[in-house]
């Protein structure tokens, strides 16, 4: 074996689209080549030492921003232990300002962009020569049509135990200029009967659960409703044994004949990723993110009352021109419209994007260590900024959750941002935790919580009661999603 393929994923159950990618597109070298991945948190040294049990000559590293800093330590200890091992980089992380980064500074060679086609290429040259001259090269973006879809390579352990993520399409033709896939300019399509044939070929295996990493899953209606009646057509034929899709949507284009569509699929069935980001049009605008904010609003109405799909919405704070007050007015209008989740994120200044042309005017402060999260800028100061990086965090455990679905309506009132940012101010002050606090004790603080706002305790115990009894209520629909933003935060 001379060549493995890894990366640390952010979770066992996250299989990698891009390893297998790379692995079908080998060709000749794919006899020689070998896939293992890892999961963020294992140790560098057991890494390394099941990297080097394979005896490689060359090892791909897949860098993207949750494993950068873990995939350094295992790099440099790696060329420490075994100097004559070849280490290759690819990924969304090093493909921008790739030089000035630490762990490119370890590697022998990094691909920046389109691995199918240049990975193969360079390991042919390091193997058998002549010896590449340059460090860094450029990924050739080829024909859609000469990709080989890695669909096959999923395993059967795979099928059952993990997510399965698919692509019908690459790139994106939007421009939101906090996200990487604004440098796409475009969007690519595979040959869609080729595609379906490949899941025609997975669903037949056994898998169910199916995850769209397209950036835009409803950028060609006809496409998207071809894939659409696909998963139809299995429900329908074989309606007790549930499937279960999640598509990335932009939620001011949704035609008459999509509505359609979605509307026939059954509870449970389909889960859509909304991007609104933000419903300020003065910082959409500073942003280059077109989106028509009445039409958006009436999309994800009509989704929470015409269809069974799952709902999550996200938001980013820390925008150019966002103030607190205007990303509250957004997070309430956002609120009115009853989505199942509202994802809160924070915004991160991702490698290569174009927000950066906004750095000095709006004091935009990030974090240098990945995933460079904003840290301040001219209109939300540091404390600030924390105070709503836990109101994200307090958000997920008691809103997203679906945990307290009875609660939730009596803490937030009629002013949902106000009354969770007090409320979250309230639980830092008196927990000093943001993480790991427990469901038991995340329930009787709300109930103390509500009583400290003139709620008696019966009452208070008696709603939290309705809530939980002693085991949690599970979520409208279980979320297979990953840690988003391998390339982009959200369309
Ligand atoms: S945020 Fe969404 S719509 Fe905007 S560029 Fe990125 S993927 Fe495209």
């Amino acid at each position: 074996m001379s060549i493995l393929l890894t990366t640390l994923n952010a979770r066992y159950t996250h299989a990698s689209l891009g390893l297998r990618y790379l692995l079908a597109n080998m060709g000749e070298l794919q006899e020689q080549t070998r896939l293992q991945e890892f999961v963020i948190g294992a140790k560098a040294t057991e890494i390394v030492e099941r990297i080097l049990s394979y005896s490689p000559k060359i090892v791909g590293f897949g860098i993207y921003i949750w494993n950068v800093e873990e995939t350094a330590k295992v790099v440099a200890m790696l060329k420490r232990v075994a100097p004559q091992v070849v280490v290759v980089l690819g990924g969304p992380e090093v493909s921008h300002e790739t030089n000035e980064q630490e762990i490119v500074k370890l590697a022998d060679y990094v691909i920046t962009g389109w691995g199918d086609v240049t990975f193969p290429k360079l390991c042919g040259e390091i193997l058998n020569g002549p010896k590449p001259l340059m460090k860094v090269h450029a990924g050739v973006q080829p024909p859609m049509a000469e990709i080989k879809l890695p669909y096959s390579l999923y395993s059967d352990d795979d099928i059952k135990n993990r997510t399965l993520y698919v692509e019908a399409s690459r790139g994106c033709p939007f421009k939101c200029e906090f996200c990487l896939s604004a440098l796409d300019k475009t969007a690519w399509p595979f040959a869609l009967d080729t595609f379906l044939a490949e899941m025609e070929s997975l669903y037949q295996r056994g898998a169910r659960l199916f995850k769209f990493v397209d950036r835009t899953f409803n950028l060609n209606i006809k496409t998207s409703l071809k894939i659409m009646q696909f998963f139809l057509d299995k429900i329908e034929a074989n309606p007790d044994d549930p499937i279960y899709a999640h598509f990335e949507l932009v939620p001011d284009h949704l035609p008459d004949a999509l509505k359609e569509g979605i509307a026939k699929f059954p509870p449970g069935a389909l889960q859509f990723e909304i991007g609104i980001q933000s419903f300020n049009p003065e910082v959409q605008t500073l942003v280059s993110r077109k989106q028509d904010n009445q039409k958006a609003a009436d999309n994800i109405r009509w989704l929470t009352k015409q269809s069974h799909a799952h709902m999550h919405v996200d938001l980013i704070a820390g925008l150019p021109g966002e103030t607190v007050e205007s990303f509250a007015e957004g997070f309430n209008k956002l609120w009115a419209l009853e989505p199942h989740e509202i994802q809160l994120g924070i915004l991160k200044r991702l490698r290569g994007t174009p927000i950066i042309r906004h750095t000095q005017e709006f004091g935009m402060v990030y974090d240098p260590y990945a995933p460079y999260t904003i840290l301040a800028n001219k209109d939300i100061d540091f404390p600030t900024m924390q105070r709503l990086v836990r109101f994200a965090r307090y958000w997920d455990l008691v809103a997203n959750s679906g945990r307290f679905g009875h609660t939730l309506p009596v803490l937030l009132g009629d002013a949902p941002f106000q009354r969770f940012m007090a409320f979250a101010d309230w639980l830092y002050a008196n927990t000093d935790a943001t993480h790991r606090i427990a469901l038991e004790r995340l329930v009787a603080m709300v109930s103390r919580y509500l009583q400290t706002q003139g709620m008696a305790k019966d009452d208070a115990e008696a709603l939290l009661a309705s809530d939980y009894s002693g085991g949690a209520k599970p979520k409208p629909a279980e979320t297979p999603a990953p840690k988003r933003q391998a390339r982009r935060l959200a369309a």
